[in-house]
């Protein structure tokens, strides 16, 4: 079997995505506009470190 092809689209940058924080200033339309973020857990939680609250 030929395996040459590579699934994925090439074009896509990883990102965070989806995000229902919506008093975040990095939310946009429901989805994450950070570079990158910080997620870390708070009793016993996952929460994201890089919220900044909207102005
Ligand atoms: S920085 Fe965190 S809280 Fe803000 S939109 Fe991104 S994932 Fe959501």
């Amino acid at each position: 079997m030929d395996n040459a092809q590579k699934g994925g689209d090439l074009d896509s940058v990883g990102g965070v995505g989806a995000c229902k924080v919506t008093a975040c200033a990095y939310n946009s339309s429901l989805e994450c506009s950070a570079e990158n973020i910080q997620v870390g857990n708070h009793a016993g939680q996952a929460e994201c470190d890089t919220f900044q609250e909207r102005m």
